[in-house]
């Protein structure tokens, strides 16, 4: 199964490109810690080329060439892009497994997804022609109004490492949908599928410029991406850290962002549910993508009636998930992406029992493996809501547990956080979680379930967990400025001065 990590430089205006500075960051691959490769290190210099080539593939020929073209051209590039992927999924697959030690088969459904959005916003796209120049109802018949959407401009995709390909494809579908010209900056620690991409943007001939992937560290390369004043917009995935810091840095020159930032999201478990059926989707909600989903529903809030019964089962659960190297067959559960992540999580665990808090299962390394950045599954009892570990995001397989009696309490609780990303609610009485779900602050509330996301429903959250939405034709939305043009279309003088005299 042994795959190879293609020598990438940085992409700009169509070519690959060595950094100006000529420097490259290693790739370790978190299962084993050995150096598998190495990614072009971009700076400030590189990032002022791309945006340089991006704004010059907006302009070129007069704009027909891509942002005035019909958007059906550029659906003609997305789909060629869909399909490229498609002939080359089983090895991005392994390589996204490498990179960032997701299992093989979550790798694999996530370029499912990445094929099934860059065609999705090609049908979206398709559609906008159509939409183009819809009439405003106007109360004075002397005028009629229309509106035109057009693309921002050039665009700072900025994206992090859980998810490398499939949240990069977030951002660069719709915007290259909408007719931006986008530079996507991808997380340090994994970016080899993102410099795949480009190649496969290179070998569908798509106009230069309009796609450059500038890899290299946030402070070097992200930074003045986010600040650049030649970038009209940034979209950015990442912590709620980085996102105040984009926030700012574009703040300073009035530049739109939409950030998708971190969570801490509850799942509320009540006492008239199959116990198996939601103690799996419990599971997976937590430790899914290795625990390191921004969604993740890490707090279990569960009714004291059941909570023995239903956290003995969860144990079970989580003791019989397979962890292992990603590309080994039925892996569930690698490793944390880095050996900082990994320290990070490990220091979360050992904070929570210095405060007080029981470790049911998991709490370090499996005894199996003996290198790679493992860490077990989670669950941890005796919670207070002055932890830590119930306040932060640990990004790591960790589940933290506490009781409810009452539905007010259970919302109080599902509430008190900062964060308003994810939320699922679990119950037989459907009537009760719709009541659950209109009082739950946050962009996602999951009945039933916890996790499936879909490319035709938005995506994001509230409070710190960020605004804007993905996905769907919000997605779309977020690369489009809207432009009124209205007409005076009356033989009448306008009349609102008198007149000059006629001499
Ligand atoms: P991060 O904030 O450390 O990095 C994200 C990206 O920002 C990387 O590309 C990084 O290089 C860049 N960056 C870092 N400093 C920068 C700066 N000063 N200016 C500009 N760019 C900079 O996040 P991460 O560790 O890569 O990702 C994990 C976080 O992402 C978690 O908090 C998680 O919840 C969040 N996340 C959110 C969503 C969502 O949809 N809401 C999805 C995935 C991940």
């Amino acid at each position: 199964m042994a795959i190879s990590v293609p020598s990438r430089q940085l992409f700009i205006d169509g070519e690959w490109k060595v950094p100006v500075h000529n420097n490259r960051i290693p790739i370790i691959n978190p299962a084993t810690e050995d150096i598998i490769g190495d990614i072009p290190a971009g700076t400030k210099e590189d990032i002022d080329l791309a945006v340089d080539a991006a704004k010059r593939a907006l302009s070129r020929n007069k704009g027909r060439d891509w942002s005035s073209a019909s958007a059906s051209v550029r659906a003609g590039y997305l789909r060629a892009i869909a399909s490229k992927i498609t002939e080359k999924k089983d090895e991005l697959g392994k390589l996204e497994a490498i990179d960032s030690g997701k299992p093989l088969d979550e790798a694999l459904a996530d370029l499912d997804d990445v094929i099934a959005c860059f065609n999705y916003y090609a049908e979206l796209a398709e559609g906008l022609d159509a939409k183009q120049k819809a009439p405003v109802s106007l109360p004075m018949e002397t005028f009629k109004s229309y509106i035109l959407k057009e693309p921002i401009g050039v665009v700072a995709l900025i994206t992090p490492w859980n998810y490398p390909l499939l949240m990069a494809t977030w951002k660069v579908a719709p915007a290259l949908a909408a007719g931006c010209a986008a530079i996507l900056k991808p997380s340090e620690l994994a970016s080899v599928t993102c410099l795949e991409l480009a190649e496969v943007c290179r070998e569908v001939n798509l106009p230069p410029g309009v796609l450059n992937v500038v890899t290299g560290l946030g402070n070097d390369a992200g930074a003045p991406l986010a600040s650049h004043p030649d970038v009209d917009k940034v979209a950015f995935t990442g912590s709620s850290l980085t996102g105040s810091k984009i926030m700012s840095a574009a703040a300073q020159l009035t530049k739109p962002v939409s950030l998708e930032l971190g969570g801490k999201s509850p799942i509320v478990v009540f006492e008239d549910v199959d116990l198996d059926k939601t103690a799996e989707w419990t599971i997976f909600g937590c430790f899914f993508t290795n625990g390191q989903i921004c969604s993740a529903t890490s707090r279990l809030i569960v009714h004291e009636s059941i909570a023995t019964e239903f956290v003995d089962k969860l144990v079970k659960w989580a003791k019989n998930i397979k962890i292992s190297d990603p590309l080994e067959e039925g892996c569930r559960l690698g490793p944390i992406v880095s050996e900082g992540q990994y320290k990070k999580v490990l220091n979360f665990i050992s904070t929570a029992k210095s405060e007080g808090a029981t470790i049911l299962t998991g709490g370090s390394r499996p005894e199996h493996l003996k290198r790679g950045y493992f860490v077990e599954p989670t669950i941890i009892s005796d919670v207070t809501t002055s932890m830590q570990i119930w306040r932060e995001e640990v990004f790591g397989p960790v589940l933290s547990v506490k009781t409810f009696s009452t539905e007010e309490e259970a919302i109080e609780l599902a509430n008190d956080t900062q964060y308003g990303l994810g939320s699922a609610v679990m119950s037989k009485d459907l009537e009760r979680c719709e009541r659950i779900s209109q009082a739950i602050k946050a962009g996602i509330v999951w009945i039933n379930c916890a996790q499936p996301s879909f490319i035709q429903a938005p995506w994001g959250g509230i409070k710190r967990s960020g605004f804007g939405r993905e996905l769907g034709e919000w997605g779309l939305e977020n690369y489009l400025s809207v432009k009124q043009v209205t007409k005076y279309i009356s033989d009448e003088q306008w009349g609102w001065y008198q007149p000059p005299s006629k001499l």
